[in-house]
């Protein structure tokens, strides 16, 4: 296994951790916990909403006489604790449900909004509930954020000085959070990356544009994890694991992944970029289609539904496609807001049906 240092929180956490969103049954998240642990996983991320509300519980047990072989890593919702009371509430009542005795990690989770940052920030906040835990040997070695918002946001949050990582979306499809990357790597915080296998749409059999990512190998993972033990400013992966054989196949991406660099990752770019958009335009997000006069900026949208043709994803999950590529957007106020006047189709250099694919939203979210 390949240790990085996270941050300066003073652990070295395992480049490939476990995701603890999708565990079929506790009976499983047992075997694929203990099998990543003889692998020398280390890390493991989890949170109150997960599976059902079993995640925190599972892996406690998944853990239970292990537990120094693990840094447990739990969140916060800024929304429902927003204060110092409320978050040291919340990690009693996490901690109580897990059946644990303390926490190494703990993340403001979903952080996307200023308002929420200053807030977490400010005196009697959540910054401050988590400080006073820590005093108590509750969440021992620090308190990071997830992140879903813009770049600027991203820096405010690093120059804060308060967070030792950071975990964000990011994978070989979708890099927009490149420039958020580098700058935690260089200001010395961790980067835990979510999403490395695009929520499993990289493990899809007979995906045209992954094959060449098996490398010979049994899955995609193997390309797709590569490309981000590649990056020097990424500290570890989480994946979020359903069987245990995957965790072997993920261990497999790190054979000789140390002498990977930056040529290794843009030739991978470079591939997957003419895999997929080698039939039909695509939204490339130009962004010309920006002056809506309803207020809706369609680009965003238009993305999402290149992606939902692209990965091939079934007719049918339309409608969940739709709502989990927008989970902090009222997007069904969005796309109702739009009266299919065309204005942004004729700016679009990708001569791209836009009004077509908002009625097909539309009529996927049962917007009349
Ligand atoms: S069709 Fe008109 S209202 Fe709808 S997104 Fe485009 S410019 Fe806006
Ligand atoms: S103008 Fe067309 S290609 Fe550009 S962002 Fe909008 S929909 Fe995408």
């Amino acid at each position: 296994m390949l240790y990085k240092a996270l941050g300066n929180s003073g652990v070295k956490v395992s480049a490939i951790s476990f995701g603890a969103m999708r565990w079929p049954s506790e009976e499983a998240a047992w075997r694929i916990v203990n099998r990543g642990l003889d692998l020398g996983l280390n890390y493991l991320d989890t949170s109150t909403g997960y599976v059902g509300g079993n995640s925190e519980k599972w892996s406690a047990a998944a853990v239970r006489g292990r537990r120094g072989e693990i840094y447990f890593s739990d969140k916060g919702n800024w929304d429902l604790a927003p204060t110092a009371d409320a978050v040291r509430a919340a990690i009693d009542k996490s901690l109580k449900a897990a059946g644990l005795e303390y926490l190494d990690f703990y993340q403001l989770w979903g952080l996307h909004r200023q308002e929420t940052l200053k807030a977490a920030l400010a005196k009697g906040g959540f910054v401050e509930g988590v400080r006073q835990a820590r005093k108590e040997g509750l969440v021992r070695h620090g308190l990071g954020f997830t992140f879903h918002g813009e770049h600027e946001l991203f820096r405010q949050a690093v120059d804060s000085g308060e967070f030792c990582c950071a975990t964000v979306s990011y994978n070989l499809m979708n890099r927009q959070a490149e420039e958020d990357i580098q700058y935690a790597a260089a200001k010395g915080v961790g980067v835990i990356i979510m999403n490395p296998l695009a929520g499993g749409l990289l493990g899809l059999a007979g995906d045209k544009a992954v094959d060449f990512l098996c490398q010979g190998h049994s899955g995609p993972w193997y390309g797709a994890l590569r490309f981000l033990l590649a990056n020097a400013g990424i500290t570890a992966s989480i994946v979020g694991f359903t069987a245990e054989a995957e965790v072997d196949q993920a261990v497999s991406a790190l054979e000789g992944s140390q002498s990977l660099g930056d040529d290794y990752r843009a030739g991978l770019v470079d591939q997957i970029d003419r895999a997929r958009f080698v039939e039909g335009n695509f939204c490339t997000g130009c962004g010309y289609c920006k002056d809506c006069p309803q207020g809706f900026i369609p680009s965003a949208f238009m993305k999402a539904m290149r992606d939902f043709t692209v990965y091939g994803v079934r007719a049918e999950d339309l409608r969940h496609w739709i709502l989990s590529q927008f989970p902090h957007q009222d997007i069904y106020a969005d796309l109702a807001r739009c009266c299919e006047c065309g204005q942004c189709q004729d700016k679009c250099p990708q001569h791209l049906a836009i009004v077509e694919s908002i009625r097909k939203g539309k009529d996927a979210l049962g917007i009349k």
